[in-house]
């Protein structure tokens, strides 16, 4: 290790322990009985580095050199632990395809510590390190195919300026893991300033033991006090946490549709109280506009396709509320003032999904037809399964002074197969840009900024899989590099921007992993 890390991690000055002891009442709480058990990683043999995030070691104030020497591949492969490292596993419960599902928690993440950072104290676990008492009957291991996804669309969806838990580095070893077929395992370094979720709210409200009520109000002070601490002299700090929670998740939702992002499993253990993006599993990026579509091949009736996902996002949130009620001991028998917070997703969601499809038409100013005119362009290229990030990126050229059949503007209009509706939205669109004297040159600048030329397009994912499953990691080293600046054009890489190959609409993507 070398001595700048002795100093990020060296005992006793800066150990964790020390760290812990620093940190409030709620935060060593936390790490205890009910809230989580202490549980040491698994050792895998033979660990290998697959891919790491130097941009995030930077962001966190690690020297260049973190990962040198032996010690950091054993730390990040769960073998062994820096000084100080106290890992426990979280209890959660949760809601799985609108069902109450009981307790789960961490089943093969780990947490093992929060550390002081330059961006702040951000927690850091282990995922797939083995198994915890929450593992249930399964094995506590991730196989290398969901690591590669988790590891590379964490950090994608960064750079994509959206908000969602980081990935650190990513380790595997030749250890066999049985899923559908053998498989072997892998273990994500995730990042983020807390892994707590709606289900750990829904746990301590649902349970039934004795006190877990009070661990309720732990853990909402312990969210408000170390995460949104602007939010600590509310009056009720559980209602202001749900309209924090309200607002981001509102904002999520807006982010992920604008990106054409599906989640694939939006239960809601996999909802970040403070609105990250969480627990990537079968998600995946629209190729062919499909409102429907469903990423995960295990979702049948489609709960989660992309077009519910707000909706869902709704559902969620009032699962989430529900369990803060015991909280807001006030508002027993008269819940108006949390139905009020509830309900003002109904507002909040379509403001910042309007915003969105707003910044990706390049309007600069506000007009009351913004949103009907991005939704008759959805549902144009709904009708001709139109490519959903190349659409917008080539929108970006559209010349507006020009007439939409005027070679120019060939690009985005020979995407779609009815020449005439596309004709007739574009000159409304002109009509719209000509009203706030849009300029062309200027307004593709501020578009190319929010309409991606690279997304992590499950064929891209599935060949970095497999080179990488034959021991060459390359390919996963370079759309980590890629995706770190989606809006850019990259010489050499006209290939990542272009359309899914054929082969990649046989890509099966389940909740196996
Ligand atoms: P997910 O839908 O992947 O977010 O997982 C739902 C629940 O199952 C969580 O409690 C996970 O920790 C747990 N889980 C998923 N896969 C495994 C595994 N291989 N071993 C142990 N627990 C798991
Ligand atoms: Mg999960």
């Amino acid at each position: 290790m070398s001595s700048d890390l002795d100093a990020v991690f060296a005992p006793p000055a800066h150990d964790w322990v020390n760290r812990y002891a620093q940190l409030s009442e709620s935060w060593r709480a936390r790490l205890q009985a009910p809230m989580a058990t202490t549980v040491n990683a698994q050792a895998l043999p033979a660990p290998r580095w697959v891919a790491w995030s130097d941009p995030l070691a930077h962001e966190l104030g690690w020297p260049a050199d973190w990962r040198e020497g032996e010690l950091p591949l054993r730390v990040f492969s769960g073998n062994t632990l820096w000084p100080g490292m106290q890992p426990v596993a979280t209890v959660y419960s949760g809601h799985q395809f609108g069902v109450w599902a009981g307790q789960l928690g961490d089943g093969r993440a780990l947490l093992l510590g929060e550390l002081q950072t330059a961006v702040g104290t951000r927690e850091f676990q282990l995922k797939g390190a083995g198994s915890t008492p929450y593992s249930r009957r399964a094995d506590g291991r991730a196989v290398l195919r969901s690591s590669i996804r988790e590891f590379l669309c964490s950090e994608a969806m960064h750079a994509l300026g959206i908000p969602t838990t980081r990935a650190l580095a990513l380790t595997a070893s030749p250890q066999g893991v049985r899923r559908e077929t053998m498989e072997t395992a892998a273990v994500v370094t995730r990042v983020a300033p807390t892994f707590i979720r709606f289900g750990h709210f829904e746990h301590f409200a649902h349970s039934g033991e004795a006190g877990h009520h009070e661990v309720l109000q732990v853990l909402v002070d312990h969210v408000v006090e170390h995460h949104v601490p602007h939010l600590r002299d509310a009056p009720q700090r559980a209602v202001a946490l749900l309209q924090y929670a309200v607002d981001s998740t509102a904002r999520l939702m807006a982010a992920w549709q604008s990106v054409g992002f599906c989640h694939g499993v939006m239960n809601t253990d996999n909802m970040s109280i403070l609105g990250l993006t969480i627990d990537y599993g079968p998600f995946g990026f629209l190729d062919g506009f499909d409102p429907q579509h469903i990423c995960n091949h295990s979702d049948d009736r489609g709960r989660y396709a992309w077009q519910n996902q707000p909706q869902i996002g709704y559902w969620n949130l009032r699962a989430l509320a529900q369990a803060l009620v015991p909280v807001i001991p006030e508002f027993e028998g008269d819940e108006n003032v949390i139905i009020d917070v509830l309900k003002s997703y109904e507002q909040r969601f379509p403001q910042a999904m309007t915003e969105r499809w707003r910044a990706k038409l390049g309007l600069a100013t506000e007009q009351e037809s913004d949103g009907a005119l991005a939704v008759d362009l959805l549902t144009v290229m709904a009708e001709h399964r139109t490519d959903f990030t190349i659409a917008f990126r080539r929108l970006c050229d559209y010349q507006s002074s020009l007439p939409p059949e005027d070679p120019a503007n060939a690009s985005v209009r020979d995407l779609f197969i009815n020449r005439e509706a596309f004709d007739a939205w574009a000159r409304r669109y002109a009509d719209r840009l000509k009203l706030e004297n849009s300029e062309d040159a200027e307004r593709r600048v501020r578009m190319r900024r929010v309409n991606p030329l690279y997304v992590l397009r499950n064929h891209l994912a599935e060949t970095a899989i497999r080179l990488s499953q034959a021991g060459d990691d390359s390919e996963v080293r370079r759309l980590h590099q890629l995706l770190q600046t989606p809006y850019e054009e990259q010489p050499g890489c006209e290939a990542d921007a272009d359309f899914p190959p054929d082969w990649a609409q046989s890509i099966e993507v389940s909740c196996s992993s």
